[in-house]
């Protein structure tokens, strides 16, 4: 299948439905984020495991968990349902250490570094209509 890296502007693009890779939905509609869903992933750092919620909007990097995280850390991402490791094998071509990834429909792919600090990160696509009609559909959306 063919892919495609697109550079999406910040703040544009909302992750709807994101998956582990077992399938398991890690969008959460208990915890909101900019008044959306979050995508909600299990966290371990420095021994200690908690929850993390992310901003459900591609390229806005907020994050929340009760864990605290230092610049520099490298958490490990997992599935609160069955623990699977969001952790894929691309490095970081900063950092050099072992992205993770989140699932989006359609084989597509949302990675980003786990080092605390690093805001690498991007957006693979495969099946690009359907994606980028659900991106087009927003963005004609009239803002609040
Ligand atoms: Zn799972
Ligand atoms: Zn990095």
């Amino acid at each position: 299948m063919e892919q495609i890296l697109v550079k999406v502007p910040k703040g544009r693009f909302r992750v709807r439905e994101a998956y582990c890779p077992n399938g398991h939905s890690l969008v959460n509609p208990d915890k909101l984020m900019s008044a959306k869903p979050a995508i909600t992933t299990g966290v371990r750092n420095r021994g200690l495991v908690s929850e993390i919620h992310f901003n459900p909007y591609y390229g806005i990097y907020e994050y929340e968990t009760d864990l605290e995280l230092h610049a520099g850390d490298v958490v490990e991402l997992f599935c609160p349902r069955c623990g699977a490791s969001l952790t894929v094998g691309e490095l970081c071509t900063f950092c050099r250490v072992p992205m993770f990834a989140i699932h989006l429909p359609d084989g597509g792919e949302v990675r980003a570094c786990p080092l605390v600090g690093c805001r690498n990160h991007h957006l693979t696509i495969v099946d690009l209509d359907a994606q980028l009609a659900a991106f087009y559909e927003e963005e004609r959306r009239p803002k609040m």
